[in-house]
């Protein structure tokens, strides 16, 4: 695990380019890269107390006993979180704001 900075109310810093947001619909933390570098990149508008992030960002894992497939699909805009209806955790279709980093 590496370690966590805070850099905001709502959002942390790794030791790259990885910005991390707590998932109120996952109850856990999502990552995103920002900047130039492999793999898929966000942009982050530099904010840290209301980020945006684009494009969408999109999680799939496993969980549970059966290892079901789990969807996690969102925009986050303005320090907002708008989960799309394919999430198949509860807040599917709702845009909530981003909880507190220090409430993972
Ligand atoms: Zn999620």
């Amino acid at each position: 695990m590496s370690a966590f900075v805070p850099l905001s109310r709502v959002l942390a810093g790794g030791s790259d380019e990885g910005l991390f947001f707590e998932c109120p619909g996952c109850d856990m933390p999502h990552r995103i890269q920002h900047g130039a570098g492999d793999g898929p990149r966000w942009v982050w508008n530099g904010n840290a107390e209301k980020p945006t992030f684009t494009p969408s960002i999109l999680v799939r894992y496993p969980w549970g006993p059966e290892q079901a497939e789990q969807v996690c699909h969102s925009f986050v805009t303005d320090g907002r979180i708008q989960f799309l209806s394919d999430c198949t955790h509860a807040l599917a279709g709702q845009t909530v704001e981003l909880p507190d980093w220090d409430s993972v």
